[in-house]
């Protein structure tokens, strides 16, 4: 009999505090985050009793709302208030969008690192020796390798330690990603 592996729901017990913040701070701004903390803590709340709880008035909260919204963090279900006869929002948070838009963060990152590796590692420049400029390989010979300030030399400069840290990046964002899957 073959089994098949039971995909289960992604749920925010698998998605660090680190991320939501990651996430929140990037996409929405550090002003939602007593929100997004009080909604993962509570499952749903409706946007009175979010006032309420943050001591907020009500048009803040819902500014902070639309804004989640927008970025598809939160969703919604709506039930009627029998007494007094209209609809309730009680708002969620969505940990699907959260890995989502995370994983876009890290794909964006990984891809700034890997361009400046790839400049940093065809690029040659030369240092003056006191530290003052620095020169493209094209200058430093126009210029017969003497430093247009001071006079002195202009050598290559090494950016392997540079590339290097480069790398290191690289590799800490491909983890974080995988672990993400
Ligand atoms: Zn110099």
């Amino acid at each position: 009999m073959i089994k098949f592996k039971k995909t289960l729901p992604f749920s925010f017990t698998m998605l660090s505090v680190s991320i939501i913040r990651d996430v929140i701070i990037s996409e929405v701004g550090d002003d939602a985050l007593k929100l997004v903390e009080h909604l993962k803590k509570h499952k749903e709340s409706s946007d009175f009793s979010l006032a309420e709880a943050l001591g907020e008035d009500i048009n803040s909260v819902r500014n902070k709302l639309y804004r989640l919204q927008q970025q598809n963090l939160i969703g919604f279900t709506k039930r009627k208030d029998e007494e007094k006869g209209w609809y309730v929002y009680f708002w969620f948070l969505k940990p699907d969008s959260f890995r989502y838009a995370y994983k876009k963060m890290l794909e964006t990152k990984l891809r700034k690192v890997e361009e400046a590796i790839n400049r940093k590692s065809s690029e040659s420049l030369y240092q003056c020796s006191e530290g003052c400029t620095r020169l493209s390989s094209d200058e430093a010979l126009s210029r017969n390798y003497v430093c247009p300030d001071c006079g002195n030399l202009v050598e290559p400069l090494d950016n392997s330690k540079e590339i290097l840290k480069l790398k290191s990046q690289k590799n800490k964002l491909m983890k974080s990603m995988e672990k993400l899957v």
